[in-house]
C-alpha cells in the first residue's frame, strides 16, 4: 500500500488539512472517508458512530449507498461492525462473507464487497464508533494498513469527543461519547456533591497528532523515555511513594514496563505511521485501557493499570505538563475524578472548592477515604473506568450516601439533587441550633459527646459541632497521609495545634495504631496471613519502642503545663499495659531530668478492643486511669469477622445480645471501680447505637463529627431510665434470639425519637 497514494504519512498530512478547513461537520467527515478510501485503494470507507442507545449509526461513507447515511443503524450485536465495537478490536478479513458474524444491510449495497477491515474508534479506552474499509476483491490488508486505519480512527475519535458531530444527530440519539451516565459504586464518605469534573491526572490533550518530521518525533520519544527511566530509577533509590500513595512495588512495576521492549516497539511503530510522539503514546495507552476494561483477571488488570499510569507519566514528560491541576484553576464546585489517589494528594486541593471525589479503586478503609470524611466531602469508590468516562468540566453529581454518580445529568436529576442538598442543609441548620446546648436527656442524665479526629483538618469540627472534646485522636493518620515518617518535631506541632484548638476541652490521644489495614506506604510491608490479628498497634509499639518513645516524648512536650490523656490500642494482656505505662514513666523522668516543663497531669488509659480483656477487667481497672471501648475492633474479634471484608462485615449485628452484654459488663465494672469508661467506635455514631449505649450506662461517647448533631438531637428527647428499663431485662434473659435492634427501634418510634 505504501507506494499507492503516498502511504499513511501522506494520509495523515492530508487529514490535518481537512481538520483545519472551515467546513461543516458532515462535509469534514465526507472528505475524510474519501481521503481514506483513496489512500488505501479501497472501494469503501465508512464511519459508524456509537449512539447513546448503544446502536451504531452510519455517519459517512464513500462507496456505499449515500442514501443510507444516518438511516442505517446497526444493533451493537449485529454484524462485523458490531463485533469490532463490542470487542474494541480490529477485524481484518479477506473474505468477510464466510465470517459467522457477517450480515449485511441491503440498503447500503455492501453485499458485493468481500474483504473487510474494521477498527474501533477509541478514546481513553472507550469505543466511540467503528471505521471500516472494504474491497470487492478478496484482498488481505497489511498490518501497516491496519495501523494506518487505527491512527486515522484517533483523529475521528477527537472529532466525536469534541461534540462536533452532535449537531448531526437526532435528539436522544446523540453520539455516546457525550451520553448521560448513571454509575454505581460504593459509598466511602457521606454527603452529596454537585459540580464539575476535575481530573486528578488531567488527560493531556493532544492537539497535534500528525508529525511534520518523523525522525524528529522518534528522537523526542526516545529522549522522553530515557528521562522517564532515569526518574524512576532515582525515585526507587530514594524510596519514594507512587502518586496514588501506593507502595513502592508499584514503582518497581513502572520500571519494569519502562524497560519493556514490546512497549517501546509499539510506541516506535506508532510514530513511524506518522504520529507525533504524544499521539503515539495516546494510541498505545488507549489500546491498553481498552484491553484493561475487558480484562477480568485482577492481576492482569493491575498490570494494565500500571502500564496506563506509565504512559501518563511519559505523556507529561513529552508535553511538559504538570501533573496536578493548579490550585488557582480549580473550579468552584470541583468533583475530583481519579483512578486512585493518596491521602496527601487530596489534602493538596483547596478544600473550599471541593465538593466530591470519585475513584475507580479504593474502599471505605482506604486512607483517602479517611481524609475525604475528615474534609466532609462526599466520596464514591469503585466506579469502573470513571476516568475514561468523563471529560474535564463535565457536569457531575455524586451521592456518597447511596454510591451513585451521575455524569452529564439531565435537568430533572439536577433539580432532584438540588432539593436533596437543600434538605440536608436545613437539617444541618437544625443541628447547628443545638450546638451550644448541653447534652442532657429528658431525665437529666448528662452525656458527653466527644469527637473522633486525627488530622489538622478535623480541628474546626470541634467548634462547629459543639462537641465536649476529642474522645479519640487517631495519631496514625498523620503517619498514614505522609510519604515518610513524620519527625518528632512535626508530631509535636500537630499535637500542640490539637490541644490549642480544643482549649479547655479534653483530648484523648491514642498512640500509633498501625499494622493491620493501616499500612504506612514507606514502611516495608511485612506479609502476614491475618494482618488484623498480626503485628500491629501496641504489639508493634512495644517491639519497636523507638517509635513509641518518640511519639510519647512529642505528646508529653506538647501538653506541657496542661493535661495529657493518652491511651494504647489493641491491649490484649495486662502486662502489655504495664510495659506501655512504664514507657510513659520513663519518658517523664527523662524530660524532668532535662529540665523540660511537664504536663500538669497525665492520664493513661487503654482501649478495650480485644475480647481477652473482658476477663481481666478487674486487674485492668486497678491500673488504668480510664478505658475507652473500641467497638469496631471488639465487634470484629467477638464475631471473628474481618471488618474490611465486605462479604462478612455486615453479617452480624453489633446491636445484639452478645455485644451489648460485653459492653454492659465493661461499664458496670468501671462504675464499681470508680474509673471512667468511654466508647469511641462507630456504634456511638448512629442514633440507635447511642441509644443502646446510654441505656447500658455509657455517659461518654466519641463520634464521627457529622454524627454529633443527629445523636445529640436524639438524646435530648430520650428518657435514659426508660431505655435502660427496656434493655436490661432483654440482656438478662437467656434466649439468644431476641432482636434487640427491633425492640429498640420500636421503643424509639413509641417515644418519638428521631433515628
Ligand atoms: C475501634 O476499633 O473501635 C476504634 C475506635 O479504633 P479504629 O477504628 O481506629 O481501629
Ligand atoms: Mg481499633
Amino acid at each position: 500500500m505504501r507506494g499507492a497514494l503516498g502511504g499513511p504519512r501522506v494520509l495523515l498530512r492530508r487529514l490535518r488539512e481537512v481538520m483545519a478547513e472551515p467546513v461543516s461537520a458532515q462535509d469534514r467527515l465526507d472528505k475524510i472517508v474519501v481521503l481514506i478510501a483513496a489512500n488505501m485503494v479501497a472501494e469503501v470507507c465508512s464511519v459508524y458512530v456509537l449512539r447513546v442507545d448503544g446502536t451504531l449509526e452510519l455517519y459517512a461513507t464513500e462507496g456505499l449507498n449515500r442514501q443510507a447515511v444516518h438511516e442505517t443503524v446497526m444493533r451493537a450485536n449485529e454484524g462485523l461492525v458490531g463485533l469490532v465495537a463490542r470487542e474494541a478490536k480490529s477485524i481484518n478479513l479477506s473474505d468477510a462473507h464466510s465470517h459467522p458474524a457477517f450480515s449485511y444491510r441491503p440498503e447500503t449495497g455492501e453485499e458485493i464487497y468481500r474483504s473487510f477491515l474494521g477498527v474501533p474508534i477509541l478514546r481513553a479506552g472507550n469505543t466511540l464508533g467503528v471505521l471500516v474499509v472494504q474491497n470487492r476483491a478478496q484482498r488481505t490488508y497489511s498490518e501497516e494498513e491496519e495501523e494506518a486505519l487505527q491512527t486515522t480512527a484517533m483523529v475521528v475519535a477527537e472529532m466525536i469527543a469534541s461534540g462536533e458531530l452532535s449537531a448531526l444527530a437526532r435528539p436522544g440519539l446523540e453520539p455516546a461519547a457525550r451520553q448521560v451516565l448513571h454509575l454505581k459504586g460504593i459509598c466511602i464518605a457521606d454527603g452529596i456533591g454537585l459540580g464539575h469534573v476535575v481530573l486528578h491526572e488531567p488527560r493531556v490533550v493532544v492537539t497535534n497528532f500528525i508529525a511534520d518530521d518523523v525522525p524528529k518525533e522518534l528522537r523526542r520519544l526516545e529522549a522522553a523515555v530515557d528521562t522517564l527511566r532515569a526518574d524512576l530509577d532515582v525515585m526507587i533509590e530514594r524510596g519514594d511513594v507512587a502518586d496514588g500513595g501506593e507502595h513502592r512495588d508499584v514503582l518497581e512495576a513502572f520500571r519494569m514496563f519502562a524497560y519493556d521492549r514490546g512497549w517501546m516497539r509499539r510506541l516506535t511503530e506508532a510514530v513511524m505511521t506518522g504520529l507525533t510522539a504524544e499521539a503515539a503514546v495516546e494510541r498505545v495507552q488507549s489500546d491498553a485501557r481498552a484491553r484493561m476494561l475487558r480484562q477480568t483477571d485482577p492481576f492482569m488488570r493491575d498490570r494494565l493499570h500500571d502500564l496506563d499510569d506509565l504512559a501518563n507519566r511519559l505523556m507529561r514528560q513529552l508535553i511538559g505538563q504538570d501533573h496536578a491541576p493548579s490550585k488557582e484553576s480549580l473550579p468552584d464546585n470541583a468533583i475530583i475524578v481519579a483512578r486512585s489517589m493518596g491521602p496527601a494528594a487530596l489534602l493538596d486541593y483547596d478544600r473550599s472548592h471541593l465538593r466530591g471525589l470519585v475513584l475507580e479503586e479504593g474502599g471505605p478503609t482506604s486512607h483517602v477515604a479517611i481524609v475525604a470524611r475528615a474534609l466532609g466531602i462526599a466520596a464514591v469508590a469503585q466506579i469502573e473506568n470513571a476516568v475514561g468516562l468523563v471529560d474535564a468540566g463535565d457536569a457531575i453529581i455524586i451521592d456518597g450516601t447511596e454510591g451513585d454518580v451521575h455524569v452529564r445529568p439531565p435537568a430533572d436529576i439536577q433539580s432532584a439533587y438540588g432539593e436533596k442538598v437543600r434538605f440536608r442543609a436545613r437539617r444541618q441548620a437544625q443541628y447547628q441550633a443545638l450546638r451550644h446546648r448541653k447534652t442532657v436527656t429528658r431525665d437529666r442524665e448528662s452525656v458527653a459527646l466527644m469527637l473522633n479526629a486525627g488530622l489538622l483538618v478535623d480541628l474546626p469540627h470541634i467548634e462547629e459541632s459543639g462537641a465536649s472534646g476529642i474522645g479519640l485522636f487517631r495519631t496514625e493518620l498523620q503517619f498514614m497521609i505522609r510519604t515518610a515518617f513524620p519527625r518528632t518535631s512535626e508530631q509535636l506541632s500537630l499535637y500542640q495545634a490539637v490541644l490549642d484548638a480544643a482549649g479547655d476541652r479534653p483530648v484523648t490521644f491514642r498512640t500509633l495504631d498501625i499494622g493491620g489495614d493501616k499500612v504506612l506506604p514507606y514502611m516495608r510491608a511485612v506479609h502476614e496471613e491475618n494482618p488484623a490479628l498480626g503485628w500491629r498497634a501496641i504489639r508493634l509499639g512495644l517491639d519497636r519502642p523507638g517509635l513509641l518513645r518518640s511519639q510519647m516524648r512529642a505528646l508529653l512536650k506538647a501538653a506541657a503545663g496542661r493535661e495529657l490523656r493518652v491511651m494504647f490500642p489493641m491491649i490484649a494482656a495486662i502486662d502489655e499495659f504495664d510495659r506501655a505505662r512504664a514507657l510513659v514513666e520513663r519518658e517523664l523522668t527523662h524530660l524532668r531530668r532535662h529540665g523540660h516543663k511537664l504536663p500538669d497531669r497525665v492520664h493513661v488509659g487503654a482501649m478495650v478492643e480485644v475480647p481477652s480483656l473482658l476477663y481481666q477487667l478487674d486487674e485492668l481497672f486497678a491500673r488504668v486511669d480510664f478505658l475507652s471501648v473500641g467497638s469496631n475492633d471488639l465487634f470484629q474479634f467477638l464475631f471473628a469477622i474481618d471488618r474490611s471484608n465486605s462479604r462478612v462485615a455486615d453479617r452480624f449485628d453489633p446491636i445484639s445480645v452478645p455485644v451489648l452484654r460485653a459492653l454492659k459488663m465493661i461499664t458496670d465494672k468501671g462504675r464499681a471501680a470508680g474509673k471512667p469508661v468511654a466508647l469511641c467506635g462507630e456504634l456511638a455514631s448512629s442514633p440507635l447505637g447511642a441509644l443502646a449505649l446510654v441505656a447500658l450506662g455509657y455517659r461518654v461517647l466519641s463520634l464521627t463529627p457529622s454524627a454529633v448533631g443527629p445523636v445529640k438531637a436524639m438524646l435530648l428527647d430520650l428518657d435514659a431510665g426508660k431505655a435502660s428499663a427496656l434493655l436490661t431485662p432483654l440482656l438478662e434473659r437467656t434466649v439468644g434470639s431476641i432482636k434487640v435492634r427491633d425492640r429498640l427501634q420500636d421503643f424509639a418510634a413509641a417515644e418519638g425519637l428521631q433515628l
